[in-house]
């Protein structure tokens, strides 16, 4: 009898860890790991109506290293932006995009959810909703994982690692640094030795350790863990072909194909995400060999000069991390540094990159791009020539370079989708146009989560968030709003650059702005100059937090916070925020000493300080 009553206890406890909501959409690349099924697992709620159609549902081969490689498996690489065909790469590719893939075959008469797109917000939609009970699945076009693992915030935080470990290791090679610690080849401190050291960079081994990292993460993302958790995935495009059906064309396939497979759903979620602006009033920049987060990553060699079109968070990361790597980098902004964003956090962080080499070019504007060699091959870099006009010049003038990253902000994929089929209301650049329970303004049946929706925050998180909004919503007759989300944002630049805010809707409840704040505020700001933690890490001489209540109250509306572990610190505020905690709870917060976060509190105790009584 005990036995009994022991064996049901462990089953309900492992049902409660396997079938709890899942929580994974910070980064789906990281907290899904928590709940790994194994093959002896009892069955997901979803498991118990798909298991027939898995056996059917994936065969694949293997993609192979350059150079056993064939040409059709490089080109096929290289149109993925997926380069060097090194076992890592490999092992990415394996992962997130079979060579050859069967879909399941046949698709379900009908799907609760079909999700399109396989980027943070699609895995997180279809993940979830299978883990709750629904029978979804996601056609994936590309790569599985989206820009976030593949083209966006792992390799750049991955490339940011090492940059922040050359500054650090520049700190100690000088003599007499104040550090006291010298390197010497023998591993032992002499001042004879240190003189002669140089910090050197070994950027091919620095690109090889993010594609290794990269394909450490991507299981996570990849088809097989999807399978694990009883959604279905299709590889190949997703189009609506009327306001309940998706076509998936297959790989070489045109639209209207018989054999592609048509999707029937109660809902679906648009989850395509977005793509590098690229203008085309530029003469000679579309036919240049320019560089945008797509190919940045398969950059074998260090350029030796980098021009950066653009100024937002995208073009500071990589401006200071090719700046430590060594190379000559020129930011050319048009109005200012993150033009949306605090002036005095944008100002700040310009002045400690132009103390790295970074070189701001502003009121920019760019003439011509001069293609003066192409790259000879896949490991070669070419030559350009920009030519501009700008504020610090009376003539124009022109730069070299052999690397011209476009950072100019992202255009939503809604092109070629079949939207009009479906009804769905969109801007062509801007995306999909949804209310605050993200769902499209024109088709109830369609959802839109992450960087493919008009006027949200787009980061990986957010998709995420909205991909958890979806699923409430569409599935469980929810009422979930995104206007309650209080969304940080970072800058994982050194220091880091955060923000938080709110989605803002309109009288009819669609989504309309960001963040729009023109609500008089007070503003309480702490510098860390003064913070005994930044004093003893010799850092933030710069550095503060700044946060805004509405005008007269504890009420927080809004925060920027720069300093190294920002992105850590702006959680506190993001939190107060959501549970409605006044500026004097975060005061009264106990933090521990020494550290960076004790200047959120300082805020805090500014504005119980303000309201003291006093002895008169
Ligand atoms: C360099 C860089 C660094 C970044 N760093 C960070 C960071 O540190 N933190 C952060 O929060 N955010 C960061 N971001 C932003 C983040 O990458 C995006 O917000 C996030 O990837 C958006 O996820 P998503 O699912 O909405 O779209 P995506 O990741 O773009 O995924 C969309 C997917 O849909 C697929 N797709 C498109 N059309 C179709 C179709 N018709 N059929 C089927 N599939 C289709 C695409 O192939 C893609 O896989 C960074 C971005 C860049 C460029």
């Amino acid at each position: 009898m005990t036995m009994v009553i022991r064996l049901l206890y462990l089953s309900l406890l492992a049902n409660f860890f396997l079938l709890r909501p899942t929580t994974c959409f910070v980064s789906p690349v990281t907290s899904c790991t928590a709940a790994t099924t194994s093959g002896s697992s009892p069955l997901l709620p979803s498991q118990r109506w798909q298991i027939t159609n898995m056996s059917s549902s994936s065969s694949s081969s293997q993609w192979n290293e350059s150079p056993t490689s064939t040409s059709e498996e490089q080109t096929l690489a290289k149109s993925l932006s997926i380069w060097p065909l090194d076992t890592y790469n490999v092992n990415l590719l394996n992962e997130v995009r079979h060579k050859q893939y069967t879909n399941p075959n046949p698709p379900l008469p009908i799907y609760d959810l079909v999700v399109i797109g396989a980027g943070a917000g699609g895995l997180v939609s279809s993940r979830q909703a299978a883990r709750r009970g629904a029978k979804s699945c996601m056609i994936s076009a590309e790569l599985a994982g989206g820009d976030c693992l593949n083209a966006g915030c792992v390799p750049s935080k991955a490339l940011l690692r090492c940059a922040k470990l050359v500054r650090e290791a520049k700190k100690i090679v000088v003599q007499d640094n104040e550090y006291g610690i010298s390197v010497t080849n023998s591993g032992k401190t002499s001042d004879d030795d240190a003189n002669q050291m140089n910090v050197s960079v070994d950027f091919p081994k620095i690109m090889e350790r993010m594609r290794k990292l990269r394909a450490h993460i991507a299981p996570v993302d990849g088809h097989a863990r999807g399978d694990s958790l009883g959604t279905q995935t299709f590889q190949g495009r997703g189009v609506f072909t009327s306001p309940s059906t998706i076509e998936v064309v297959e790989h070489g396939q045109q639209l209207g194909a018989e054999s592609n497979p048509i999707l029937h759903f109660r809902k679906a979620v648009i989850a395509t995400g977005g793509r590098p602006f690229v203008p085309d009033n530029i003469p000679g920049l579309k036919e240049a060999p320019y560089t945008t987060n797509l190919s940045l990553f398969n950059l074998q060699q260090l350029p030796k000069r980098m021009v950066v079109l653009g100024a937002g968070v995208v073009a500071l990361e990589m401006a200071q991390a090719f700046a430590s790597f060594g190379s000559e980098v020129t930011v050319l902004q048009r109005s200012r540094l993150l033009s949306r964003g605090d002036e005095e956090a944008a100002e700040a962080i310009k002045q400690t990159l132009e103390k790295e080499g970074v070189k701001f070019l502003s009121g920019v504007s760019v003439n011509e791009v001069t293609t003066i060699k192409e790259a000879t091959n896949n490991d070669d870099l070419p030559l350009m020539s920009v030519s501009l006009s700008c504020a610090e010049h009376t003539e124009p003038i022109s730069l070299d370079c052999e690397c011209l990253l476009l950072a100019l902000g992202r255009t939503a994929n809604v092109d070629s989708l079949g939207l009009e089929s479906a009804g769905v209301d969109f801007h062509p650049s801007k995306g999909i146009l949804v209310n605050d329970f993200s769902q499209s303004v024109s088709n109830p049946d369609v959802y839109a989560v992450g960087d493919c929706v008009s006027d949200v925050f787009r980061l990986t998180h957010m998709s995420g968030e909205m991909a958890k909004v979806v699923v409430q919503n569409a599935l469980f007759k929810g009422q979930w709003r995104l206007s309650s989300l209080v969304v940080p944002a970072v800058m994982y630049t050194d220091p880091e650059y955060a923000t938080v805010g709110r989605i803002h809707v309109d009288e009819n409840d669609n989504v309309v702005s960001p963040i729009e704040n023109n609500e008089e505020v007070d503003v309480y700001k702490a510098e860390l100059q003064h913070n005994d933690r930044a004093i003893l890490d010799s850092s933030d001489k710069t550095s503060f937090v700044k946060i805004l209540c509405k005008k007269g109250t504890g009420t927080i509306v809004g925060c920027t916070i720069v300093s190294s572990r920002a992105g850590e610190m702006i959680n506190e505020v993001s939190l107060a925020m959501k549970h409605d905690i006044s500026l004097e709870g975060v005061g009264r917060n106990i933090h521990s000493y020494p550290t960076l976060g004790e200047a959120v509190m300082g805020c805090g105790i500014q504005f119980i300080n303000s309201r003291w009584e006093t002895m008169n």
